[in-house]
């Protein structure tokens, strides 16, 4: 048998993360945001998975776009960050997709384009993350330039929150768009996984987009006050491994690299193949959560490059071969990756996406 390691994709997770937050939108349609290899779930596979209830996807890049076309998927396609050179803009219109407008840049390219057929724009304010978008006070110059281009078929005011997840929210950004969206009769597209499931009534209603991503992969938004349980989301990635050798130590032993964990009574310690050249944190410290044969546990010591312990002293039924949940799983064994990126200082956007090609990524 090869190395234990693998990711398995649960494809009515995803679909049913998906009504979730389908519940939340009202009457705006979902962009279901597949970027990033679809948050480290596989472009098509999660794309495919979605066909049936997704409105549209959102991409960052013309190869995941015709990589989606190629897949033979109609849907609209969103390029979140537009095009990044002018020469993009033939394709766009050729493949049928809408480009985020975010900078002027942008805009005079479009305007200096000959387009096979007209095409959807989003224009994208900066409504104060200062990230990307055009500043407020250029934005009714910039729908009037839209509004005389044969080559553009229709706008969608845009913006995207800082701080949906946190303390100061949204109130103020929201008010800046809204100073300039109010009476326009443009369709908007405001609201991310936080929005949407905190400001529900911030997604808009008929003709306007949510863009939820990391919602439906099944990890909460803002995981420092609710869950993703909570929210009914469920694990679309289970990270999984076994147990590849066990060792009996003695109270004053040390467990890895450093000898960060030292024992104080007779421990078992079960070796897990998996470290952080699989993509798993290196700073997650003793104490992080995973699951051995259905019990859930701790990691013991510095995370290796192929290997982590885990502490098996009240699990003595789990021996060589014990199946590990690193996150994700079901039942008792569920292992949330949004306590594991707790545990490490980080995000589960993060722990997904920095999955390594070398862990091989199966449909469930
Ligand atoms: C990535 C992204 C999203 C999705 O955000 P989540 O927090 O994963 O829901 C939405 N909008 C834009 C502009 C993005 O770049």
């Amino acid at each position: 048998m090869s190395r234990p390691i693998r990711a398995l994709i649960h494809p009515e997770a995803l679909g049913h993360n998906h009504s979730i937050l389908r519940r939340h939108a009202g009457e705006a349609s979902l962009w279901a945001v597949v970027k990033a290899n679809a948050y480290g779930h596989g472009l098509l596979r999660a794309a495919q998975s979605l066909a049936g209830v997704a409105d549209g996807y959102a991409v960052l890049e013309m190869a995941e776009a015709q990589a989606l076309r190629n897949a033979g998927l109609d849907h609209p396609i969103l390029l979140l960050e537009g095009y990044f050179s002018a020469d993009e803009l033939p394709a766009i219109a050729e493949l049928g997709l809408t480009p985020v407008i975010h900078s002027r840049r942008q805009l005079q390219w479009l305007e200096e384009s000959r387009l096979a057929r007209p095409i959807p724009v989003y224009l994208k304010l900066n409504s104060g993350m200062n990230r990307l978008g055009l500043p407020v006070v250029d934005v009714p110059q910039a729908l009037l330039r839209l509004s005389r281009l044969p080559q553009v078929a229709g706008v969608t005011l845009m913006s995207h929150f800082a701080e949906a997840d946190g303390e100061r929210g949204i109130e103020a950004p929201l008010a800046r768009f809204q100073a300039l969206h109010e009476g326009s009769g443009l369709a908007k597209s405001l609201a991310n996984s936080a929005t949407l499931l905190r400001y529900p009534g911030v997604a808009g209603g008929k003709g306007d987009w949510a863009r939820p991503g990391i919602a439906l992969y099944g990890a909460s938004p803002m995981p420092g006050w609710v869950s993703a349980a909570e929210l009914g989301l469920l694990p679309a990635m289970s990270l999984l491994s076994e147990i590849i050798a066990v060792q009996d130590i003695r109270p004053g032993e040390r467990v890895g690299y450093g000898g960060l964990f030292q024992a104080e009574k007779p421990m078992r310690v079960g070796v897990v193949a998996c470290g952080y050249a699989d993509g798993y944190p290196r700073h997650a410290p003793t104490g992080t959560p995973l699951s051995v044969a259905g019990r859930r546990t701790r990691t013991l010591g510095r995370v290796s490059m192929d290997m982590l312990a885990a502490d098996l002293t009240d699990i003595p039924e789990a021996g060589i071969g014990a199946p590990v949940v690193l996150w994700g799983g079901a039942g008792e064994a569920r292992v949330p990756a949004d306590e594991v990126a707790t545990a490490a200082g980080t995000i589960a956007y993060e722990l997904f996406c920095a999955l390594a090609p070398r862990v091989p990524v199966l449909t469930a």
